[in-house]
């Protein structure tokens, strides 16, 4: 296996709680892994430390192979897809994707380029002069994507991205999501309470309790073998 990330005796603590304990995780390059448990089990604060945006107490985090445990949010190669869509609601859908690679300097071919990529990909290219006002949470939700789809990065976490839609656009977006993940082959680490996204969309899923992975293996042995009744009672295996 390549690995893609790799988490190494990682520790978090918030104050004196230590909420993620000696956490080891390896993803493989292509990976599509979710990150499944009840809510306070300590996924988005995983995700976030991946990211870069909590500053961890031990431990080790490697992302294609470097250790980028001191390196800032914007030079580890993700991209973040959040629960609430975080777009810039003053400018058009074209400026919401193409922003931060003006910011960077990017040549405005290139720009142009990856803008109409990203539009084409999550076929969102009849909304990009409207503002985010005028989208449904759906659309909404495609262009919080195609942010990250534009920085071509090597791993894309999202954090409960559906969580705010209803259950007919949920499960639309989770086949595209699906779809984009077969498309680009990129490694996706991605945080649910939800069984159902875990089961559909992962490669292998981690449960979480307490800050601990309790299991971490494919959809089909996860629910079908079980390693122990909190897995069983979470997944609704049969029993
Ligand atoms: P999840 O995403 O699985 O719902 P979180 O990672 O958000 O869980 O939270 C894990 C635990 O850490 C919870 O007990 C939560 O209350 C605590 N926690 C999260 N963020 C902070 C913070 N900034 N300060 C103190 N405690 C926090
Ligand atoms: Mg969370």
């Amino acid at each position: 296996m390549k690995p893609s990330v790799s988490i190494k005796d990682l520790t978090l603590s918030f104050g004196n709680v230590k909420v993620l304990e000696n956490l080891n995780l390896d993803i493989a390059e292509g990976e599509f892994i979710v990150l499944l448990g009840p809510s306070g089990c300590g996924k988005s604060t995983l995700l976030n430390c991946i990211a870069g945006l909590l500053e961890i107490s031990d431990g080790q985090i490697f992302i294609s192979g470097k250790n980028v445990t001191w390196e800032e949010p914007k030079n580890r190669g993700i991209g973040m897809v959040f629960q609430s869509y975080a777009l810039y609601p003053q400018m058009t859908v074209e400026r919401n994707l193409s922003f931060g690679l003006r910011v960077a300097g990017m040549p405005k071919a290139e720009i142009d380029k990856r803008v109409a990529r990203a539009a084409e990909i999550l076929q969102i290219q009849p909304l990009l002069q409207r503002k985010p006002a005028n989208l449904s949470g759906g659309q909404r939700q495609r262009v919080a994507i195609g942010r990250a789809l534009v920085r071509d990065v090597d791993v894309f976490l999202f954090d409960e991205p559906l969580s705010n839609l209803d259950a007919k656009l949920r499960s639309d977006l989770r086949v595209e999501i699906k779809r984009l993940h077969q498309r680009l082959k990129n490694t996706m680490i991605y945080v649910t309470h939800d069984q159902i996204e875990a089961l559909t969309l992962a490669n292998r899923i981690a449960i979480m309790k307490n800050g601990v992975i309790q299991q971490l293996a494919d959809p089909h042995t996860i629910y079908n073998k079980p390693t122990n009744l909190y897995v069983a009672d979470f997944i609704g295996s049969p029993s």
